[in-house]
């Protein structure tokens, strides 16, 4: 597919564009499997990061929850570092040219992409397994919103995960059939490979950490010491050295990653102790617990600095209003393109 030509008209579009939905709680996972990285991009690129609250819809959900989240993760967000002087951070909701976008390149996108989804058959079946009966049409039209959440900012280049990447070639190939037919508007955005790490349960070393699995498998990010440190305590490792055929189990090696990722403590050296047979896993688990109790007590004071600010739900709106100003731009390009009138 031919890239567009980058014109001066596309300057004020941003490079990076990422999202997470509001969800109650970010744990360690999310941390050092995204967040961390995407503090890390603004010193390479123009990012915008966005808490999509209307994805959120489309699983079964309070209001009030969605409400409190959404503002809760803007806060957890800038507490992690988003740096709203260099980055725009926004609300989905509160940029509607994102179901705008929606609406058309839903009306460009074949019914037989999206039954390919396999996030929808998956978000399906998980409202099955929970006892529910009710599946939206918002799920399966759910990759359309984000390939206007993205496409909607022009962004060039969007970190994925294994998991998104079939969403994201939904993207290119929406954002292809519209320049074809309507003109070049849209860079066809290109994923962006991160070596990021994933972390995995602490009660369940071979499933990835998830606040899904229950309480004991996940650290929050914002947890307090004491029930960090607790279960820390009582994660899984192994007796006597790993399973035939690795080199570490599951459960040490997921210590030993998490605390390779911190950026504190030997990792590499406990690993060759490990590998000798020396290491004692009570020192493993103090200096990971260790290392989370300074990552999280520093990360919980910011956020509760910035919570209880009464500059947060100004800043919301503010924030959401200037990553707008992108969005409107797009915009003012497609309804003329595709015969719609501008105000
Ligand atoms: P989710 O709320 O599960 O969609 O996750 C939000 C972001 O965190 C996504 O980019 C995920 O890939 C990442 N993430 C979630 N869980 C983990 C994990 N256990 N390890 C690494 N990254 C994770």
């Amino acid at each position: 597919m031919a890239e567009p030509e980058t014109d001066s008209s596309m300057e004020s579009q941003v490079d990076v564009l990422s999202c997470v939905q509001p969800t109650a709680q970010l744990h360690i996972g999310n941390y050092f499997g995204a967040v961390a990285n995407w503090v890390a991009l603004q010193d390479q690129y123009r990012c915008a990061y966005g808490i999509v609250d209307l994805h959120a819809m489309t699983m079964p959900y309070e209001a009030e929850d969605l409400r409190r989240n959404s503002r809760a993760m803007f806060a957890d967000l800038m507490a992690c570092g988003i740096d709203p002087e260099r980055s725009d951070l926004f609300v989905q909701s509160l940029v509607p040219e994102h179901t705008e976008l929606y609406w058309i390149l839903g009306s460009l996108c074949a019914y037989g992409d999206l039954s390919r989804m396999t996030q929808f058959k998956d978000k399906s079946a998980l409202i099955g397994e929970r006892g529910g009966k009710f599946v939206s049409a918002g799920l399966f039209t759910y990759p359309v919103l984000q390939a206007a959440d993205i496409l909607v900012y022009r962004s060039k280049f969007v970190p994925v995960g294994k998991d998104q990447e079939q969403h994201l070639e939904l993207t290119r190939g929406l954002a292809h059939r519209f320049n074809e037919r309507f003109g070049t508007v849209f860079h066809l955005p290109k994923p962006l490979f991160t070596e990021t790490p994933k972390v995995m349960s602490l009660a369940d070393p071979t499933k990835k950490m998830s606040k899904s699995l229950g309480e004991k498998h996940y650290v929050g990010l914002f947890e307090e010491e004491a029930s960090l440190r607790a279960k820390v305590k009582t994660a899984v490792t192994d007796s006597g050295g790993p399973p035939q055929g690795m080199e570490v189990s599951p459960g040490v090696g997921n210590l030993l990653e998490i605390l390779k990722a911190s950026g504190r403590g030997d990792a590499a050296q406990m690993l060759e102790e490990y590998k000798a047979g020396t290491l004692k896993y009570s020192l493993l688990k103090g200096s990971v617990a260790d290392t989370l109790v300074e990552l999280t007590s520093g990360l919980r004071e910011r956020r509760r600095e910035i919570l209880e600010s009464a500059d947060l739900d100004r800043a919301v709106v503010d924030l959401s209003a200037r990553a707008r100003t992108h969005a409107i731009a797009t915009m003012e390009r497609v309804r003329p393109a595709v015969g719609i009138p501008m105000e």
